[in-house]
């Protein structure tokens, strides 16, 4: 697992829609979102461009409060041991049980938070989390399709 990260707020809560691989069935599924991070002494991102977006993924550890807020909002999204990354993270499940994995989600063109068209990054909504100051994570990041994301996705009041 990576070292801790620092992660700048503000943070953004995204959510979309992913069909399970095992039942078929369409599934809300949630992405977290900062503007800048710090992975070790590299700054990554810039907080004063707000037009794009760091997306965060293999989360194994997050402040408490983070993950309840998330967890208020889809309680399907929880701690699961993940075979393929042989580590235990945050992960959005179905409601059949089945894991949707964060590569399938993240780094699999089309997939939920890596949306190729404008009308499939129009299908995530975002908002901005109560959170201030920098927040400790141990996770992964994803950059390059933020910015087409914030471009079409709809924010949304808290
Ligand atoms: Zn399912």
């Amino acid at each position: 697992m990576d070292e801790k990260m620092r992660i700048d707020c503000p943070v953004y809560l995204l959510t979309s829609a992913a069909e399970c691989w095992k039942c078929s069935k369409p599934q809300s599924v949630v992405a977290i979102g900062t503007h800048q991070l710090f992975d070790r002494a590299d700054e990554i991102g810039d907080l004063s461009d707000q037009t794009d977006l760091i997306l965060l993924s293999n989360i194994g550890s997050m402040p408490f409060e983070v993950f309840k807020y998330i967890g208020q909002r889809n309680h399907r999204y929880m701690k699961r041991y993940s075979h393929t990354a042989e580590a235990t993270y945050f992960a959005n499940t179905c409601e059949c049980g089945a894991n949707f994995g964060d590569f399938f989600l993240f780094s699999e063109p089309g997939g939920a938070f890596f949306p190729e068209t404008e009308e499939a990054a129009a299908q995530i909504k975002y908002h901005k989390m109560p959170f201030s100051g920098a927040l400790p994570f141990e996770c992964s990041y994803h950059q390059g399709v933020g910015d087409f994301i914030l471009a079409h996705a709809t924010y949304e009041a808290a």
